[in-house]
Protein backbone atom coordinates (compact mmCIF):
# COMPACT_ATOMS: atom_id res chain seq x y z
CA UNK A 1 0.00 0.00 0.00
CA UNK A 2 0.92 3.51 -0.44
CA UNK A 3 1.00 5.63 3.03
CA UNK A 4 1.13 9.08 3.37
CA UNK A 5 2.40 10.96 6.00
CA UNK A 6 1.77 14.72 5.92
CA UNK A 7 3.26 17.45 8.13
CA UNK A 8 0.57 18.79 10.99
CA UNK A 9 -0.42 21.97 10.46
CA UNK A 10 -2.62 22.71 13.52
CA UNK A 11 -1.72 25.62 15.61
CA UNK A 12 1.08 24.46 18.23
CA UNK A 13 0.90 20.40 17.29
CA UNK A 14 4.93 19.48 16.73
CA UNK A 15 3.80 15.27 16.81
CA UNK A 16 4.16 13.75 13.65
CA UNK A 17 2.13 10.15 12.38
CA UNK A 18 5.30 8.06 11.95
CA UNK A 19 8.55 8.03 13.65
CA UNK A 20 11.44 6.65 11.12
CA UNK A 21 10.96 3.21 12.86
CA UNK A 22 7.84 3.04 11.53
CA UNK A 23 8.47 3.61 8.05
CA UNK A 24 11.27 1.08 8.84
CA UNK A 25 8.79 -1.47 9.47
CA UNK A 26 6.24 -0.62 6.69
CA UNK A 27 9.41 -0.46 4.08
CA UNK A 28 10.72 -3.66 5.06
CA UNK A 29 7.08 -5.51 4.38
CA UNK A 30 7.57 -3.64 1.07
CA UNK A 31 4.76 -0.64 1.43
CA UNK A 32 5.55 2.67 0.02
CA UNK A 33 6.07 5.53 2.51
CA UNK A 34 5.76 9.11 1.34
CA UNK A 35 6.13 11.79 4.11
CA UNK A 36 5.98 15.84 3.40
CA UNK A 37 9.09 17.21 4.24
CA UNK A 38 9.95 18.31 8.30
CA UNK A 39 6.80 16.24 9.25
CA UNK A 40 9.38 14.98 11.60
CA UNK A 41 10.90 17.93 12.42
CA UNK A 42 8.73 19.25 15.36
CA UNK A 43 9.12 15.98 17.16
CA UNK A 44 13.51 15.98 16.52
CA UNK A 45 12.90 13.15 13.60
CA UNK A 46 14.82 14.55 10.22
CA UNK A 47 14.24 14.13 6.25
CA UNK A 48 17.69 12.20 6.61
CA UNK A 49 15.88 9.64 9.27
CA UNK A 50 13.22 8.87 7.49
CA UNK A 51 15.20 8.80 3.77
CA UNK A 52 17.10 6.25 6.01
CA UNK A 53 14.07 4.36 6.95
CA UNK A 54 13.12 4.10 3.32
CA UNK A 55 10.57 6.86 3.19
CA UNK A 56 10.07 9.18 -0.27
CA UNK A 57 10.19 12.58 0.97
CA UNK A 58 7.97 14.84 -0.61
CA UNK A 59 7.53 19.12 -0.52
CA UNK A 60 4.04 19.44 -0.40
CA UNK A 61 1.17 17.85 1.43
CA UNK A 62 -1.15 18.42 -1.98
CA UNK A 63 2.14 15.57 -3.31
CA UNK A 64 1.37 13.75 -0.24
CA UNK A 65 -2.15 13.45 -0.30
CA UNK A 66 -1.72 12.92 -4.16
CA UNK A 67 0.53 9.77 -3.89
CA UNK A 68 -1.06 8.03 -1.48
CA UNK A 69 -3.96 5.43 -0.13
CA UNK A 70 -4.10 6.11 3.16
CA UNK A 71 -3.14 8.77 5.45
CA UNK A 72 -1.47 8.67 8.98
CA UNK A 73 -1.61 11.83 10.84
CA UNK A 74 -1.91 12.83 14.09
CA UNK A 75 -4.92 15.85 15.14
CA UNK A 76 -8.04 15.67 12.65
CA UNK A 77 -7.61 17.27 9.36
CA UNK A 78 -8.62 20.97 9.16
CA UNK A 79 -9.63 23.01 6.60
CA UNK A 80 -6.81 23.53 4.44
CA UNK A 81 -6.27 19.77 4.49
CA UNK A 82 -10.29 18.96 3.38
CA UNK A 83 -9.70 19.45 -0.46
CA UNK A 84 -6.85 17.17 -0.48
CA UNK A 85 -8.97 13.71 1.29
CA UNK A 86 -10.52 12.16 -2.23
CA UNK A 87 -12.73 8.78 -1.84
CA UNK A 88 -10.09 6.72 -2.29
CA UNK A 89 -8.05 7.39 0.80
CA UNK A 90 -8.36 5.67 4.12
CA UNK A 91 -7.65 8.50 6.73
CA UNK A 92 -5.62 7.22 10.33
CA UNK A 93 -6.24 9.97 13.12
CA UNK A 94 -7.60 11.74 15.78
CA UNK A 95 -10.79 13.11 15.11
CA UNK A 96 -12.77 13.44 17.62
CA UNK A 97 -16.10 13.95 15.43
CA UNK A 98 -18.84 14.26 18.09
CA UNK A 99 -17.19 18.11 18.87
CA UNK A 100 -17.15 19.38 15.59
CA UNK A 101 -20.06 19.49 13.08
CA UNK A 102 -17.93 21.29 10.44
CA UNK A 103 -15.09 18.59 10.32
CA UNK A 104 -17.63 15.93 10.44
CA UNK A 105 -19.70 17.22 7.44
CA UNK A 106 -16.28 18.17 5.81
CA UNK A 107 -15.36 13.89 5.73
CA UNK A 108 -18.92 12.97 4.71
CA UNK A 109 -18.54 15.42 1.80
CA UNK A 110 -14.74 13.72 1.03
CA UNK A 111 -16.16 10.03 0.41
CA UNK A 112 -13.11 8.76 2.28
CA UNK A 113 -12.98 6.22 5.03
CA UNK A 114 -12.27 7.75 8.60
CA UNK A 115 -10.58 5.81 11.28
CA UNK A 116 -10.85 7.81 14.67
CA UNK A 117 -7.50 6.48 16.98
CA UNK A 118 -10.03 7.58 20.31
CA UNK A 119 -12.76 5.18 19.51
CA UNK A 120 -10.58 2.35 18.60
CA UNK A 121 -11.38 0.09 21.23
CA UNK A 122 -10.66 -3.17 22.82
CA UNK A 123 -13.18 -5.68 24.14
CA UNK A 124 -12.57 -4.98 28.07
CA UNK A 125 -13.70 -1.37 26.89
CA UNK A 126 -10.10 0.17 27.29
CA UNK A 127 -9.19 2.60 24.74
CA UNK A 128 -5.88 1.62 23.39
CA UNK A 129 -4.52 4.61 20.82
CA UNK A 130 -5.93 6.96 23.78
CA UNK A 131 -3.63 5.30 27.06
CA UNK A 132 -0.18 6.30 25.83
CA UNK A 133 -1.73 10.28 26.01
CA UNK A 134 -2.90 10.27 29.20
CA UNK A 135 -0.03 8.04 30.28
CA UNK A 136 2.31 11.00 29.17
CA UNK A 137 -0.05 13.56 30.58
CA UNK A 138 -0.19 11.61 34.31
CA UNK A 139 3.46 11.77 34.03
CA UNK A 140 3.87 15.71 33.40
CA UNK A 141 1.00 16.58 36.04
CA UNK A 142 3.75 16.15 38.74
CA UNK A 143 6.19 17.82 36.23
CA UNK A 144 3.87 21.02 35.96
CA UNK A 145 2.74 20.86 39.19
CA UNK A 146 5.82 20.61 41.11
CA UNK A 147 7.17 23.93 38.91
CA UNK A 148 4.21 25.89 39.98
CA UNK A 149 4.44 25.03 43.37
CA UNK A 150 7.35 27.39 43.09
CA UNK A 151 6.90 30.82 44.54
CA UNK A 152 8.57 33.06 41.65
CA UNK A 153 5.24 31.34 39.43
CA UNK A 154 3.04 31.97 42.82
CA UNK A 155 2.74 28.33 44.58
CA UNK A 156 3.13 27.72 48.13
CA UNK A 157 7.20 27.62 47.62
CA UNK A 158 7.37 23.50 48.36
CA UNK A 159 9.78 21.45 47.11
CA UNK A 160 7.54 18.24 46.53
CA UNK A 161 10.33 15.95 47.77
CA UNK A 162 11.13 17.45 51.10
CA UNK A 163 14.76 17.54 52.60
CA UNK A 164 16.37 16.07 55.26
CA UNK A 165 14.44 17.22 58.63
CA UNK A 166 11.33 19.20 56.15
CA UNK A 167 8.63 16.63 55.16
CA UNK A 168 7.84 16.09 51.26
CA UNK A 169 5.16 18.10 49.83
CA UNK A 170 1.68 16.54 49.49
CA UNK A 171 -0.01 15.48 46.55
CA UNK A 172 -3.90 14.73 46.27
CA UNK A 173 -4.60 12.76 43.27
CA UNK A 174 -8.63 12.29 42.16
CA UNK A 175 -8.60 9.16 39.84
CA UNK A 176 -6.84 6.13 40.02
CA UNK A 177 -6.67 5.26 35.73
CA UNK A 178 -4.41 5.57 33.63
CA UNK A 179 -3.97 10.01 34.64
CA UNK A 180 -3.78 8.99 38.01
CA UNK A 181 -1.98 5.88 38.74
CA UNK A 182 1.04 7.44 36.24
CA UNK A 183 0.53 10.46 38.38
CA UNK A 184 0.95 8.87 41.42
CA UNK A 185 4.10 6.86 41.02
CA UNK A 186 5.83 9.90 39.71
CA UNK A 187 4.89 11.74 42.80
CA UNK A 188 6.00 8.72 44.82
CA UNK A 189 9.45 8.77 42.68
CA UNK A 190 10.11 12.66 43.99
CA UNK A 191 9.23 11.58 47.29
CA UNK A 192 6.04 13.37 48.10
CA UNK A 193 3.27 12.08 50.41
CA UNK A 194 0.42 11.00 47.67
CA UNK A 195 -3.16 10.38 48.78
CA UNK A 196 -4.91 9.00 45.76
CA UNK A 197 -8.70 8.55 45.38
CA UNK A 198 -11.49 6.33 42.91
CA UNK A 199 -14.53 5.30 43.55
CA UNK A 200 -13.92 2.17 41.96
CA UNK A 201 -12.82 -0.11 44.76
CA UNK A 202 -10.91 -2.39 42.08
CA UNK A 203 -8.79 0.16 41.15
CA UNK A 204 -7.91 1.39 44.49
CA UNK A 205 -7.11 -2.20 45.69
CA UNK A 206 -4.98 -2.71 42.42
CA UNK A 207 -3.16 1.06 43.63
CA UNK A 208 -2.47 -0.14 46.80
CA UNK A 209 -1.03 -3.26 45.68
CA UNK A 210 1.51 -1.91 43.30
CA UNK A 211 2.86 1.60 45.04
CA UNK A 212 4.93 1.88 47.66
CA UNK A 213 3.60 3.14 51.25
CA UNK A 214 3.99 6.22 51.11
CA UNK A 215 0.98 6.59 48.24
CA UNK A 216 -2.26 6.28 50.43
CA UNK A 217 -5.80 5.09 48.88
CA UNK A 218 -8.75 6.70 49.82
CA UNK A 219 -12.36 6.13 49.08
CA UNK A 220 -13.48 9.82 46.42
CA UNK A 221 -16.30 11.32 48.55
CA UNK A 222 -16.85 14.75 49.29
CA UNK A 223 -16.62 14.42 52.47
CA UNK A 224 -12.51 13.23 51.99
CA UNK A 225 -12.00 15.34 49.36
CA UNK A 226 -13.11 18.53 51.81
CA UNK A 227 -10.91 17.65 54.43
CA UNK A 228 -7.84 16.22 52.36
CA UNK A 229 -7.61 19.80 50.30
CA UNK A 230 -6.91 21.62 53.51
CA UNK A 231 -3.37 20.27 53.80
CA UNK A 232 -2.77 18.81 50.10
CA UNK A 233 -0.21 21.43 47.94
CA UNK A 234 -0.25 19.74 44.57
CA UNK A 235 -4.00 18.33 43.62
CA UNK A 236 -4.07 16.51 40.39
CA UNK A 237 -7.44 16.09 38.47
CA UNK A 238 -7.60 12.22 36.35
CA UNK A 239 -11.33 11.40 37.04
CA UNK A 240 -13.57 10.02 33.82
CA UNK A 241 -16.78 8.98 33.50
CA UNK A 242 -16.90 7.45 29.80
CA UNK A 243 -18.98 9.43 27.71
CA UNK A 244 -19.69 12.37 30.26
CA UNK A 245 -18.79 14.98 31.56
CA UNK A 246 -16.28 15.27 34.72
CA UNK A 247 -18.12 15.50 37.48
CA UNK A 248 -16.87 18.33 39.56
CA UNK A 249 -15.51 17.52 42.77
CA UNK A 250 -13.97 20.07 43.21
CA UNK A 251 -16.16 23.36 43.67
CA UNK A 252 -15.50 26.88 43.85
CA UNK A 253 -16.72 27.22 47.53
CA UNK A 254 -13.87 24.63 48.42
CA UNK A 255 -10.85 26.95 47.16
CA UNK A 256 -11.47 29.04 50.16
CA UNK A 257 -10.23 26.11 52.35
CA UNK A 258 -6.84 25.34 50.75
CA UNK A 259 -3.72 27.18 51.63
CA UNK A 260 -2.92 30.21 49.27
CA UNK A 261 -0.34 28.66 46.39
CA UNK A 262 -2.07 25.18 46.90
CA UNK A 263 -1.76 24.03 43.01
CA UNK A 264 -4.26 22.22 40.94
CA UNK A 265 -3.04 20.90 37.76
CA UNK A 266 -6.59 19.66 36.32
CA UNK A 267 -6.26 17.02 33.61
CA UNK A 268 -9.53 16.33 32.95
CA UNK A 269 -9.90 19.63 31.16
CA UNK A 270 -10.35 18.32 28.16
CA UNK A 271 -14.06 16.97 29.34
CA UNK A 272 -14.70 19.91 31.26
CA UNK A 273 -12.49 19.33 34.22
CA UNK A 274 -13.45 17.94 38.16
CA UNK A 275 -13.01 21.44 39.37
CA UNK A 276 -15.58 24.14 38.90
CA UNK A 277 -13.23 26.85 38.33
CA UNK A 278 -11.51 24.82 35.52
CA UNK A 279 -11.45 26.20 31.89
CA UNK A 280 -8.92 24.94 29.61
CA UNK A 281 -5.25 27.30 29.10
CA UNK A 282 -2.88 26.54 26.77
CA UNK A 283 0.69 25.99 26.76
CA UNK A 284 1.56 29.94 26.07
CA UNK A 285 -0.96 30.90 28.95
CA UNK A 286 -1.33 27.88 31.20
CA UNK A 287 -1.74 28.98 34.79
CA UNK A 288 -4.78 31.47 35.72
CA UNK A 289 -5.25 31.98 39.60
CA UNK A 290 -8.31 32.07 41.73
CA UNK A 291 -8.51 32.80 45.10
CA UNK A 292 -4.43 32.45 45.91
CA UNK A 293 -4.99 29.03 44.17
CA UNK A 294 -3.13 28.30 40.95
CA UNK A 295 -5.08 26.32 38.19
CA UNK A 296 -2.86 24.70 35.25
CA UNK A 297 -5.31 23.60 32.76
CA UNK A 298 -3.88 22.69 29.43
CA UNK A 299 -6.10 21.14 27.35
CA UNK A 300 -3.17 19.30 25.05
CA UNK A 301 -0.43 18.66 27.81
CA UNK A 302 1.09 15.78 25.77
CA UNK A 303 1.84 18.47 22.50
CA UNK A 304 4.24 20.04 24.80
CA UNK A 305 6.62 16.52 24.19
CA UNK A 306 6.19 15.59 21.04
CA UNK A 307 9.34 13.12 20.97
CA UNK A 308 8.27 10.97 23.64
CA UNK A 309 4.41 11.63 22.34
CA UNK A 310 4.92 10.74 19.07
CA UNK A 311 7.16 7.82 20.02
CA UNK A 312 4.26 6.73 22.97
CA UNK A 313 1.53 7.33 19.79
CA UNK A 314 3.60 5.11 17.49
CA UNK A 315 4.33 2.66 19.10
CA UNK A 316 0.36 1.60 19.69
CA UNK A 317 -0.78 2.74 16.09
CA UNK A 318 1.75 1.09 14.11
CA UNK A 319 0.50 -2.39 14.43
CA UNK A 320 -3.09 -1.35 13.23
CA UNK A 321 -1.24 0.58 10.26
CA UNK A 322 0.13 -2.21 9.41
CA UNK A 323 -2.95 -4.42 9.41
CA UNK A 324 -4.53 -1.75 6.80
CA UNK A 325 -1.65 -1.75 5.08
CA UNK A 326 -1.15 -5.69 4.62
CA UNK A 327 -4.63 -6.61 4.43
CA UNK A 328 -6.58 -2.90 3.07
CA UNK A 329 -9.33 -1.64 5.55
CA UNK A 330 -12.06 -3.97 5.23
CA UNK A 331 -10.52 -7.36 5.78
CA UNK A 332 -8.54 -5.81 8.75
CA UNK A 333 -11.32 -4.41 10.23
CA UNK A 334 -13.38 -7.69 10.05
CA UNK A 335 -10.03 -9.66 11.07
CA UNK A 336 -9.90 -6.82 14.31
CA UNK A 337 -12.70 -5.86 15.85
CA UNK A 338 -11.07 -3.77 18.12
CA UNK A 339 -9.74 -1.61 15.47
CA UNK A 340 -13.69 -2.08 13.39
CA UNK A 341 -14.61 0.46 16.44
CA UNK A 342 -12.45 2.85 15.10
CA UNK A 343 -14.58 3.54 11.86
CA UNK A 344 -16.06 6.65 12.04
CA UNK A 345 -17.36 7.40 8.59
CA UNK A 346 -17.36 4.83 5.70
CA UNK A 347 -17.86 6.54 1.78
CA UNK A 348 -19.87 9.53 2.91
CA UNK A 349 -21.70 7.43 5.63
CA UNK A 350 -21.41 8.10 9.59
CA UNK A 351 -21.38 4.58 11.09
CA UNK A 352 -20.90 5.04 14.75
CA UNK A 353 -23.51 5.19 16.68
CA UNK A 354 -22.36 8.03 19.07
CA UNK A 355 -21.49 9.84 16.38
CA UNK A 356 -24.73 9.87 14.54
CA UNK A 357 -26.66 10.81 17.35
CA UNK A 358 -24.48 13.70 18.23
CA UNK A 359 -25.33 14.94 14.82
CA UNK A 360 -28.82 13.80 14.42
CA UNK A 361 -30.03 17.95 14.04
CA UNK A 362 -27.09 19.12 12.47
CA UNK A 363 -26.43 16.45 9.57
P1 LIG B 1 -9.45 6.48 33.12
O1 LIG B 1 -10.79 6.03 32.67
O2 LIG B 1 -8.29 5.57 32.97
O3 LIG B 1 -9.50 6.89 34.66
C1 LIG B 1 -10.52 7.69 35.20
C2 LIG B 1 -10.76 7.26 36.64
O4 LIG B 1 -11.65 8.21 37.23
C3 LIG B 1 -11.43 5.88 36.77
O5 LIG B 1 -10.63 5.02 37.55
C4 LIG B 1 -12.76 6.21 37.45
O6 LIG B 1 -13.20 5.20 38.33
C5 LIG B 1 -12.38 7.49 38.19
N1 LIG B 1 -13.51 8.25 38.69
C6 LIG B 1 -14.75 8.43 38.15
N2 LIG B 1 -15.52 9.18 38.97
C7 LIG B 1 -14.76 9.48 40.05
C8 LIG B 1 -14.99 10.21 41.24
N3 LIG B 1 -16.15 10.75 41.51
N4 LIG B 1 -13.97 10.32 42.13
C9 LIG B 1 -12.78 9.76 41.88
N5 LIG B 1 -12.50 9.04 40.78
C10 LIG B 1 -13.49 8.90 39.87
O7 LIG B 1 -9.18 7.88 32.37
P2 LIG B 1 -7.74 8.52 32.06
O8 LIG B 1 -7.21 7.93 30.81
O9 LIG B 1 -6.93 8.47 33.29
O10 LIG B 1 -8.16 10.03 31.70
C11 LIG B 1 -8.57 10.94 32.71
C12 LIG B 1 -8.90 12.28 32.07
O11 LIG B 1 -7.70 12.89 31.56
C13 LIG B 1 -9.82 12.17 30.86
O12 LIG B 1 -10.75 13.22 30.89
C14 LIG B 1 -8.89 12.33 29.68
O13 LIG B 1 -9.57 12.80 28.52
C15 LIG B 1 -7.97 13.37 30.25
N6 LIG B 1 -6.72 13.59 29.50
C16 LIG B 1 -6.33 14.89 29.36
C17 LIG B 1 -5.14 15.20 28.72
C18 LIG B 1 -4.70 16.63 28.64
O14 LIG B 1 -3.80 16.92 27.87
N7 LIG B 1 -5.28 17.53 29.42
C19 LIG B 1 -4.36 14.19 28.16
C20 LIG B 1 -4.78 12.86 28.30
C21 LIG B 1 -5.97 12.57 28.98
Amino acid sequence: MKIGIPKEIKNNESRVGMTPAGVFELTKNKHTVYIETNAGFGSGFFDQDYKDAGAVILNTPSEVYAAANMIVKVKEPIQAEYNLIKPHHVVFTYFHFASSSELTNAMIKTGAVCIAYETVESEDGSLPLLTPMSEVAGRMAIQQGAKYLEKPIKGRGVLLGGVPGVPPGRVLVLGAGVVGIQAAKMAAGLGAHVTIMDINMKQLRYVNDIMPNHVVTEFSSEYNIRKRITNHDLIVGGVLIKGAKAPKLITRDMLKDMRPGTVIVDVAVDQGGCVETSKPTTHEHPTFIIDDVVHYCVANMPGAVPYTSTLALTNVTLPYVMKLANLGWEKACEKDQTLAKGLNIVNGKIVYKEIEDAFNVVL
